[in-house]
């Protein structure tokens, strides 16, 4: 018998949340181990809304969750983005690294559910929130693998002709494989199939499946709960983050457990919800956007003001990347 710790529901930006235990049983060996550390709370606000070079500071008190999804598959939570796992005979395959002060304790978590050292990274896209372990990681002997927009954005010296946004990354912690439509692994016994979702929370978002356990990570193109971050500045859109939440739903069956890239394990129900609120905020924006309105003007006209009780009391930065996907600015 091991015990899991998780955080309650919802997982709406900045709102601290008590965390509940819950009991789980693992089939395999260890038995009374705990893995999973308890008591945490996210701030997961902060992290996002000063983007993703924040949250550098102030990572003593961050704790490393696992939750357990099969006996060799898990969702970590800390700070950052929610980290994929999957263990295995093969070593371990890991979906983003979150911020590098965290390295040590996540690999402490990898290592009360494997022997193995990590053999992949896969990043869901460049945020420093997703790829801050890769210098780490990467200098410990883990391939890292991404989309190819993703290695661009984190090595700007060699793409002049990059626009928007972009950040410098050591070569330690530059992707070695990308790819371009997508690519699939064949590891620990699992075909992971992993796609790119053209301009959706950036220019270079990978979705994650894993078939047989039914269970996708969607990155940062699927915040659980709240309004999203839209990353038009590097290449994201709103009707790319649409495409990405029917992408899984189309993909999904009731039993379909979604990773999200923050906030807590989702279902389909929660992703629809979501894809919903997306295309209302959309249409209404885009009607606005026909009849001549500036960006401001659209702010002004407050769009979401019957959503924001539900998903986020902060709705400028959402509407303003709406705003911009569609006007093309
Ligand atoms: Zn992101």
């Amino acid at each position: 018998m091991r015990t899991l710790y998780r955080s309650s529901v919802t997982g709406v930006a900045g709102r601290r949340e008590p965390r509940r235990q819950l009991a789980g049983s693992g089939p395999r060996t260890g038995a009374g181990r705990r893995f999973a550390t308890l008591g945490i709370f996210l701030f997961l606000g902060v992290a996002i809304a000063a983007g993703p070079v924040a949250g550098q500071q102030n990572m003593a008190d961050v704790e490393i969750t696992t939750v357990e999804l099969e006996s060799d598959l898990f969702m970590l939570m800390g700070r950052g983005g929610n980290i994929g796992l999957s263990v295995g005979d093969d070593g371990a395959f890991m979906i983003d690294d979150q911020f590098a002060p965290l390295t040590e304790k996540i690999l402490a978590a990898v290592a009360a559910v494997t022997d193995k050292p990590v053999r992949w990274v896969l990043n869901t896209h460049w945020h420093g929130d997703h790829t801050g372990g890769n210098e780490n990681l990467g200098e410990a002997g883990a391939m890292i693998v991404a989309h190819e927009n993703v290695y661009r954005r984190m090595n700007p010296a060699e793409f002049a002709g990059l626009v928007g946004r972009s950040g410098q990354a050591p070569r330690a912690a530059l992707p070695v494989v990308t790819f371009d439509q997508g690519v699939r692994f064949h590891w620990n016994g699992r075909h992971i199939e992993v796609t790119h979702i053209g301009r959706a929370h950036t220019d270079g978002d990978a979705i994650v499946h894993f078939p047989r356990a039914n269970v996708f990570h969607m990155g940062d193109t699927f915040f659980r709960g709240r309004y999203p971050f839209v990353d038009v500045d590097s290449g994201g859109g709103i009707d790319g983050v649409i495409a990405a939440a029917n992408f899984v739903l189309e993909r999904s069956s009731e039993g379909t457990r979604i990773i999200p890239g923050h906030g807590e394990l989702a279902s389909p129900e929660h992703l629809r919800e979501y894809r919903d609120m997306l295309e209302t905020v959309r249409l209404r924006v885009a009607g606005l956007v026909a009849n001549g309105r500036t960006e401001d003007q659209v702010v002004a006209a407050a769009p979401t003001a019957d959503l924001d009780a539900l998903w986020g009391e902060n709705p400028e930065r959402f509407v303003r990347a709406v705003y911009r996907s569609l006007a093309g600015s």
